[in-house]
Order: C-alpha cells, then sequence, then structure tokens
C-alpha cells in the first residue's frame, strides 16, 4: 500500500491541452475511482501515473517520493487495461509469470507468487489451459493476475470490465472488491459506468475536460454534487 499525490499535473500533446492542472490527494489503501465522459483524460492520467506517459509539469509522489521521472518498472505501480491481450500460445501460469521471468525473478519465487495469485482469484485448476480456453471472466482474471504477481504497491485499472456482458461485470466487480480487501492494496480505477463507481470507490473523482470538478464519497456526491455536471454523471436529482 502507498500513498499518492498528484499535484498541480498537467499534459499537453503539441497545443492540446488534456489535463489541465489536477491535485489530488490519494491515501495508502484507498479505492479512488475516476469517473467521466470519454475524452476527458482518464486514461492519459492513469498512464502519467503508471510512468507509461510523460508529465507536461506538476509532480508526481508515491510516499512522499517524486516520481516524475522514476521508470515504470520501478514506481511499485501495475496497470490493468481494458483490452488486456493475453499471448495466446502461453498457458495461464506462462501468461502471470512472463513479466517477472522478463524481470530476472527467479524461477522458483515466480512458481510461488503465480500460485498465490491464483489461489486469490480462484484460476489454480485453470493455469495449464491457453487463452483460448477460457471465458471471458476467466481471461480478466488472468491479466488481474499479471498485476497481482508483481506485487505492486498501486493497482491502476483502466475500464477493466467494459468488455465483459452485464451480467459478467457484476460479477467480476464483486471480485475487484474483494480483491481490494485481500491485498488491502491502493487502488486507482477508471471506469464510465456509474454503478461501479458508486459501489466500488472510497472516493471518486469526477473529470471533465482535462479538470477535476468534485472529489468525494459516493455519498458525498449523491447528496452534495458540486454542479449540474456532477449531478448528471453521479444520478442524483439536484
Ligand atoms: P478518456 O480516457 O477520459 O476517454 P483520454 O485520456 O484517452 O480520455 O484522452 C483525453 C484527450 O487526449 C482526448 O481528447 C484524446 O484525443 C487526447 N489524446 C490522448 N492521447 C493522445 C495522443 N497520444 N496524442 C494526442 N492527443 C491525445
Ligand atoms: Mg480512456
Amino acid at each position: 500500500m502507498s500513498d499518492l499525490q498528484l499535484s498541480g499535473i498537467r499534459k499537453s500533446y503539441g497545443s492540446l491541452d488534456v489535463i489541465k492542472g489536477v491535485d489530488l490527494d490519494i491515501k495508502s489503501g484507498e479505492f479512488v475511482v475516476f469517473v467521466g465522459p470519454s475524452g476527458c483524460g482518464k486514461s492519459t492520467l492513469l498512464r502519467m501515473i503508471a510512468g507509461l506517459e510523460e508529465i507536461t509539469s506538476g509532480d508526481l509522489t508515491i510516499d512522499g517520493a517524486r516520481m516524475n521521472d522514476v521508470d515504470p518498472s520501478k514506481r511499485g505501480i501495475a496497470m490493468v487495461f481494458q483490452s488486456y491481450a493475453l499471448y495466446p500460445h502461453m498457458t495461464v501460469r506462462e501468461n502471470m509469470g512472463f513479466a517477472l521471468r522478463f524481470a530476472g525473478v527467479a524461477k522458483a519465487e515466480i512458481e510461488r507468487r503465480v500460485g498465490e495469485a491464483a489461489k486469490i482469484l480462484e484460476l489454480e485448476p485453470l493455469l495449464d489451459r491457453k487463452p483460448k480456453q477460457l471465458s471471458g471472466g476467466q481471461r480478466q482474471r488472468v491479466a488481474i493476475g499479471r498485476a497481482i504477481v508483481r506485487h505492486p504497491k498501486i493497482f491502476l485499472f483502466d475500464e477493466p470490465l467494459s468488455n465483459l456482458d452485464a451480467e459478467l461485470r457484476v460479477h467480476m466487480r464483486i471480485e475487484i472488491a474483494r480483491l481490494h480487501k485481500t491485498l488491502a492494496t491502493t487502488i486507482v480505477y477508471v471506469t464510465h459506468d456509474q454503478v461501479e463507481a458508486m459501489t466500488l470507490a472510497d472516493k471518486i473523482v469526477v473529470m471533465r475536460g482535462g479538470v477535476v470538478e468534485q472529489v468525494g464519497s459516493p455519498l458525498e456526491l449523491y447528496d452534495d454534487p458540486a454542479n449540474l455536471f456532477v449531478a448528471g454523471f453521479i444520478g442524483s436529482p439536484k
């Protein structure tokens, strides 16, 4: 678990300002959910936190240490994407261990961590299968497993459930809530699904056009939305 601070974060692509100054304090162990319409900058922000995108200006700190120029692999962060391409020719076990093997982790330690993640995600009976022998939900669990084996201090999820059907989304939502409790980890989660946000979040961050409109608990946002945009997005009657 780690604290995460964003202070005056900006991102521009040429003359296009995509993130226009974001300040945010995420506490160790918190489940923070970013919501907002398509194109408002949610993925860009996550990618900057992960180190996959350069920060134009502002400071990103983890447990008090400035991370702006720190290599992605050294930030203690793992990210789960919407399109979780698994390696088709590898088994579940190999898919989950691959990043560790690449990072030079010893074989016995890889086995141990893959076993541990498989247990948490109830993937143990499926370890020798190939991705095409799995259901959508099982594949998504493998994608999460690939992140868990890295023992990250912070998990980033970018719309991880949006490719699943409605029933499976509900199921996976419960799985992710359980995961947060089991691993006692900091989670930053992006979604455009209000129900997902309201049920998973300790804290919701509502974004629009590269700025944060409001930050609060689901109840705070519902009871006291800062403006009509937030009210509309959260679904409260204001
Ligand atoms: P969201 O995830 O909220 O849908 P994104 O972070 O993907 O939004 O995108 C925010 C804005 O930044 C969009 O207008 C998008 O077109 C723009 N954008 C994202 N990546 C790039 C890029 N590599 N070059 C130029 N513009 C980009
Ligand atoms: Mg996005």
